[in-house]
């Protein structure tokens, strides 16, 4: 019910490292981001990477054309990934689960949209080819991370590396590393609010939009899945 799952999923990162060794205290030259603000993405996400880098270009060029989510002003983002950039985008965008203006597509792009309700004006930030690329070294350290069998010195050596791309990535201009085009379309349709049912099984309150019928029973995904294996 839970495949696929692994903490090294996605970038490497959340392993023990020192704060010390963070990318902090640098005002980014290219843009609106100032060194506070960068710290506390760093903080909110949890390490400084290349990913999180692209994130925080996306959401600039997003900040510069659409602006920032506000009450009164509603801003809605679509990530085309569920990686490390989207925490930049959340910080910096005010685009979350919670509130209902992030959804995620799962399409493993590099690729963002970004719509502003009050007069429709979106546009998609896509990376350009080649942005995500590592170089050889950093590859096979990725690689032997993600295989458990790096040593602390190849593991400390990853991160350098990591930060390192990140500082040549924070220093080019986001419209280097992305292509911007404009959107026609209409934005994702707000959320609605349903009422919740309880599981046949679980007994769990689930939302009536994702209660399956399963021989008169009403079950969540996870006990329809697990119901319907069992039999
Ligand atoms: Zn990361
Ligand atoms: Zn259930």
């Amino acid at each position: 019910m839970y495949g696929g799952y692994s903490p090294i999923r996605k970038c490497v990162a959340h392993l023990p490292l020192g704060r010390s060794r963070r990318l902090n205290g640098e005002a980014l030259s290219n843009g609106v981001i100032r060194a506070e603000e960068l710290e506390r993405i760093v903080e909110f996400h949890g390490h400084m990477c290349p990913g999180l880098a692209l994130g925080i270009q996306a959401a600039q060029i997003a900040l510069r054309e659409i602006g920032a989510h506000a009450q009164d002003e509603e801003v809605v983002a679509t990530v085309e990934t569920d990686m490390c950039a989207v925490d930049a985008i959340q910080f910096l965008m005010g685009c979350t689960f919670g509130k209902g203006n992030l959804i995620h597509r799962d399409l493993g792009k590099n690729a963002y949209t970004f719509w502003r309700r009050s007069d429709g004006k979106a546009i998609r930030v896509s990376g350009k080819a080649g942005v995500r690329k590592r170089d050889p070294e950093h590859q096979e350290l990725f690689e032997r991370l993600g295989s458990g069998n790096a040593t602390p010195a190849e593991r400390e050596r990853l991160w350098e590396l990591h930060h390192e791309r990140s500082a040549v990535i924070l220093a080019m201009q986001p419209d280097e590393l992305f292509t911007v085009v404009p959107v026609d379309d209409a934005p994702p349709r707000k959320a609605r609010v349903h009422v919740s049912v309880e599981c046949d099984s679980c007994r769990e309150e689930t939302m009536e939009t994702r209660v399956r019928l399963l021989r008169g029973k009403r079950l969540c995904p996870d006990c329809f899945d697990w119901e319907l294996a069992a039999t």
